[in-house]
C-alpha cells in the first residue's frame, strides 16, 4: 500500500515511461509504478548508504532486480542523458529539488516529464521551471497525516506558457481549480498572515519590517482574491 501522496505523483508516470525516481528511499514509488502502473524500467537514485540499502532490498523482495536499477548517487548524476523519460523527485523541499535539476541540467533533453512533489516552497520551484522554460502542465493537492502536499507535473512545449505572480504562488491549476484542500490550505494560510501582519505592526519599524509587510499584505490581498 503506497502513501496518497507516492500515489498522486505515481499517477502522472506516464504507461511505458523508463523512469527515474531521485532520492527514492525504499523505492517503493518505482517498485508501486512497475507493479501497477504498466512502466517499462526505472532507475532508483540515492546518495545517502542507508536508503541506498533499504531501496535495494525492497527491489530484491519485490523480485524487480531485473526492471529497477537501484543506483547510488547524487541527484541526476545516476543517469546518462537521455535515458528516462519521465523524473519524480518526492518529499524534498522546492529549494533542494530546484537544485538538483539546476545541477542537472546537462543530462535533461527536455523531453522528460518531471513529476515534481516539493514538500515546501513550491512557489520558488514553479518560478524554477518557468524560469527554464517549462510548462506546468498539471498540478494536485492533497492532504494526508495533517499535511498538505502539492504535486506539479511539468514539460517543455514548444510555445511557453507565460504565468503570473499569483499564478506562481498558487499554482496555476491549482489556483483555477480551487478544491476543497486548497481552500482549506489558504484559509489557514490567511489566518497566519493576518497574525504576522498584527505583530509586524507593533514591531519597530524598519526597512526590513516595511518592506515585510508589504510582502504579507500583497500575499494577503492575492488569498482575498482567490478564495474570497
Ligand atoms: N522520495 C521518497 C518519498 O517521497 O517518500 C523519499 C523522500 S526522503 C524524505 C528524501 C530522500 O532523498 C532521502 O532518502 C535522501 O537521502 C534523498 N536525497 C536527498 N538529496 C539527494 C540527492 N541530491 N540525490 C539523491 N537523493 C537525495
Amino acid at each position: 500500500q503506497l502513501s496518497k501522496r507516492l500515489e498522486t505523483v505515481v499517477n502522472y508516470v506516464p504507461e511505458d515511461a523508463v523512469l527515474a525516481d531521485i532520492g527514492s528511499d525504499h523505492a517503493y514509488l518505482p517498485c508501486f509504478a512497475i507493479l501497477h502502473r504498466n512502466i517499462k524500467t526505472a532507475i532508483a537514485g540515492e546518495v545517502v548508504k542507508g536508503p541506498f540499502e533499504s531501496a535495494k532490498r525492497e527491489v530484491r523482495q519485490a523480485g524487480l532486480t531485473n526492471q529497477i536499477d537501484v543506483r547510488f548517487g547524487s541527484g541526476l548524476e545516476v543517469i546518462n542523458k537521455g535515458e528516462a523519460t519521465c523524473i519524480t523527485i518526492a518529499g524534498m523541499g522546492g529549494q533542494l529539488i530546484s537544485s538538483i535539476l539546476t545541477d542537472g541540467l546537462d543530462k535533461l533533453t527536455g523531453k522528460e516529464r518531471l513529476v515534481l512533489q516539493p514538500n515546501v516552497g513550491e512557489y520558488n520551484l514553479r518560478k524554477w521551471l518557468v524560469d527554464h522554460q517549462y510548462s506546468i502542465m498539471d498540478e494536485s493537492i492533497l492532504r494526508e497525516d495533517h499535511k498538505t502536499y502539492e504535486v506539479i507535473v511539468a514539460e517543455k512545449r514548444s510555445q511557453c506558457t507565460d504565468y503570473t505572480e499569483m499564478e506562481l504562488f498558487f499554482g496555476p491549476h491549482l489556483m483555477r481549480d480551487k478544491s476543497p484542500v486548497f481552500m482549506e490550505k489558504w484559509n489557514s494560510e490567511k489566518k497566519h498572515l493576518v497574525q504576522v501582519l498584527q505583530s509586524l505592526n507593533q514591531a519597530q519599524v524598519s526597512d526590513q519590517v516595511i518592506e515585510k509587510k508589504s510582502e504579507v499584505t500583497t500575499q494577503l490581498n492575492w488569498i482575498e482574491e482567490v478564495i474570497g
